[in-house]
């Protein structure tokens, strides 16, 4: 093993945190630089969404510290399938998988923020300073310039800066300098805003606990995730623009009447609904796409700031922690050595960055459309069929991505393929009066002779 080394971190958010937890282990000094306040002190200012949705590989990323039981203990809500809500109130429920105890779970951002600072803030050598903006980094040192609190601008060396600074990372911003540096951001016609239906008396919730609530309307939709207090984080995802867009409706008393005629049975369950229209902001969505991640071994970028995607697939933080174990997996193959782990780190990585970004994109006309039309719904009752009584063979696409540390880009090659024959099968099997043991039969008979095209995927991250 190396020597010791001087890392410096710049973001103590989701993945900076975690980060620094591995890297303290490793028997690194770590310090992170954060630009916002201490939320232990201040309390957790987010800007982004208020809980998120934890699966396999955000709980492998943490399993390797040991911190994936504790956040599940603190924090989740398991959520073992999505719940449709159609326009006129009704609901219909989909599991994400035939196997019981597959689930993607809610978790609220600054719990869990909290959870992974106060585990690295407990770590021998891990040194946290808030309120320090970094302006800009020198490749050649490595160091990186902060504004500090007293509004002064200093530089701080170290012998590594890896930079997990989110979407809009200064570190990256100053790798987008190097010649033949790739870089795109791309953002959606479509912003997000987020709501409330808070919990009824004494805490009970006002739906369906256990389920990731959605409400498709063909090119917008809403969505709900349960938080431990009994409330639900409602998000918009409309166009800023145009038909049925944050534009199109000012808030107002036109508010209520819209959500009366889109979104009946939750407009009744959201009774501040005007205010927090009104006060609330719209994001942007972006994804963000650069190579190379590194500059000669010792400045690099994780997380959001190598691969913002959009929130559809529920991966931006599952993939960042997956990031950070196999950022710190490779240092041990390379006996601590930076100079070779973060060389092979970007190249494990930016193929599945680039295939969850995809999928993610994809995702969207999945949830807000496709899911609300009888056709996909018998596509998914194909595969999870298929899935049940085949096996690991034909494990769909959403449960590769959501239930396993399989890459990416394996599951999306996957995806594809599984895409093909449920199509096929659906064309030869009609919907059926009643799904009984004999469309079952029919089923497998339309399939087995197309499975022998499906690929088999590879291992874990
Ligand atoms: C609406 C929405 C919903 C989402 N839902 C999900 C979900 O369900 N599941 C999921 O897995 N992912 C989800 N994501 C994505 C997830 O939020 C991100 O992928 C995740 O936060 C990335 O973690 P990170 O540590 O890379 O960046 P961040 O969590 O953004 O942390 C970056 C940190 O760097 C700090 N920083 C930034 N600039 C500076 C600077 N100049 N100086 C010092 N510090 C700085 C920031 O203050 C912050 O603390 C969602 C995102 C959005 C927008």
């Amino acid at each position: 093993m190396s020597a010791a080394k001087d890392v410096l971190i710049v973001g103590a958010g989701l993945s900076g945190c975690l980060l620094a937890v591995y890297l303290a282990r490793r028997g690194h000094r770590v310090r992170v630089y954060e630009r916002r306040g201490d939320p232990r002190v201040a309390g957790y200012v987010g800007g982004r969404s208020i809980n998120l949705a934890l699966s396999a590989r955000g709980l492998w990323g943490m399993a390797g510290v040991g911190l994936d039981r504790v956040v599940m203990e603190r924090d989740a809500i398991a959520m073992p399938g999505r719940m449709l809500h159609d326009r006129e109130g009704r609901t219909s429920f989909q599991p994400y998988s035939s196997r019981a105890g597959e689930a993607i779970n809610s978790v609220s951002r600054g719990g869990l923020n909290l959870t992974l600072l106060e585990a690295a803030a407990a770590e021998r050598g891990v040194e946290f300073l808030f309120n320090h903006w970094c302006l800009d980094v020198d490749l050649a040192g490595p160091a990186a310039w902060f504004n500090a609190p007293d509004q002064k601008n200093v530089r701080v060396e170290a012998d590594v800066i890896l930079g997990a600074d989110g979407a809009f990372s200064p570190v990256r911003g100053r790798l987008q300098k190097v010649d033949r540096f790739d870089y795109s951001q791309t953002y959606l016609r479509h912003g997000y805003k987020e709501l409330v239906i808070p919990a009824l008396a004494g805490g009970a919730f006002a739906m369906e606990r256990s389920a990731l609530h959605i409400w498709p309307r063909g090119g917008t939709m809403m969505i709900a995730l349960p938080n431990r207090d009994g409330s639900f984080t409602c998000t918009l995802f409309w166009p800023f623009e145009g038909a049925h867009s944050f534009a199109a409706l000012p808030s107002g008393p036109g508010v209520r009447a819209f959500f009366e005629r889109e979104y009946p049975d939750a407009a009744g369950l959201m009774p501040t609904l005007e205010e927090d229209y009104e006060r609330n902001p719209v994001g942007s969505l972006v994804t963000v796409r650069c190579w190379p991640w590194q500059h000669e071994g010792k400045v690099a970028v994780l997380g959001d700031a190598a691969h913002a995607i959009v929130p559809f697939y529920g991966q931006g933080m599952n993939c960042a922690f997956e990031d950070v174990r196999v950022l710190a997996g490779l240092l041990d193959e390379h006996r601590g050595d930076f100079g070779a782990a973060l060389p092979a780190f970007q190249e494990a990585r930016k193929a599945n960055a680039d295939a969850i970004a995809e999928m993610a994109l994809e995702n969207f006309v999945e949830m807000r459309d496709l899911s609300g039309r009888a056709e996909w719904q018998y596509g998914k009752r194909i595969e999870q069929l298929l899935h049940r009584t085949v096996g690991d063979a034909v494990t769909p696409r959403y449960n590769l991505v959501s239930f396993s540390t399989v890459p990416y880009a394996s599951a999306q090659r996957r995806g594809r393929e599984m895409e093909r024959v449920v199509a096929a099968v659906a064309e030869r099997v009609p919907v059926p009066a009643v799904y009984d043991g004999a469309w079952e039969r029919a089923v497998l008979e339309a399939a087995r002779p197309l499975l022998g095209g499906i690929t088999p995927v590879g291992g874990g991250a």
